[in-house]
């Protein structure tokens, strides 16, 4: 066994030097026995610690959207998206270069704050924020359901990554105002197989970025038609914009 584990070593310092592994931030090279981020970046990851906070920044902006006497939504991500810094590549090179490896990574750091978390440790469904079918087929995956399938395994939550539809592909948000992300996802989604979804008391929608929380709100919306008023919805997310 400790030959086999030194030839994988051997193998992958040779690998190494033909394809150099480095930090998804800084772009570093990492040492052999660590992957996807140096240990200087992941000490200075501007972790949100929202998943403490019933109430924070996020949830008020996710909550502005959702108007009507439904119940509180509660938000979290893992980190502070800034488009300044290196930390936003984790996020692009999960969305535009299949960095699932990555993606999953993140995802397995965001679950295990969601589950030392008393407020999101009993979520027993996860839903992805869905792609448009075209968008999908063109990418090949959803970012959000690599995230979410890594949350629910670690939460021993059910996906649903077909209880939303998205009905029309929405213009490429970034150059859009507040309220013009807001009509643009408004009515782009309409509830799909919610089959698993029955019986469940506390589901949490997943998305790669949290901006606006325009979309987030259309989902938790378009989710509420589905849900007894009983269940609660949640939103996480890989990253927020700070504001
Ligand atoms: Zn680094």
């Amino acid at each position: 066994m400790i030959y086999r584990l030194t030839l994988l070593d051997m193998f992958r310092a040779l690998l190494d030097l033909i394809l150099p592994r480095v930090c998804v931030v800084c772009g570093k090279r990492l040492p052999l026995k660590r992957e996807h981020i140096c240990e200087a970046c992941l000490d200075d990851l501007p972790r949100t610690y929202y998943s403490k906070m019933p109430r924070n920044p996020m949830s008020a902006r996710l909550n502005s959207h959702i108007l009507g006497p439904v119940a509180y939504s509660q938000a979290t991500a893992l980190f502070f998206y800034r488009a300044s810094t290196g930390y936003r590549e984790i996020t692009k090179s999960l969305k535009y270069r299949g960095a699932h490896a990555t993606g999953r990574f993140f995802a397995g750091m965001l679950a295990a704050e969601l589950a030392a978390s008393p407020l999101y440790s009993d979520v027993d469904a996860v839903v992805p924020v869905p792609l448009h079918w075209s968008r999908k087929w063109s990418r090949g995956y959803n970012q959000a359901e690599v995230i979410g399938k890594e949350i629910a395994d670690a939460l021993g939550a059910t996906l649903s990554p077909d209880a939303l539809r998205r009905r029309r592909r929405t213009r490429t948000q970034t150059r859009l105002s507040i309220e013009g992300k807001a009509a643009n996802v408004s009515g782009a989604f309409t509830p799909g197989d919610v089959s698993g979804l029955s019986g469940k008391t506390h589901v949490l929608l997943v998305d790669d970025v949290f901006t606006t929380g325009a979309t987030a709100g259309a989902c938790v919306k378009t989710l509420r038609e589905s849900l007894p008023p009983v269940t609660r919805i949640s939103v996480a997310t890989l990253s927020c914009v700070e504001g």
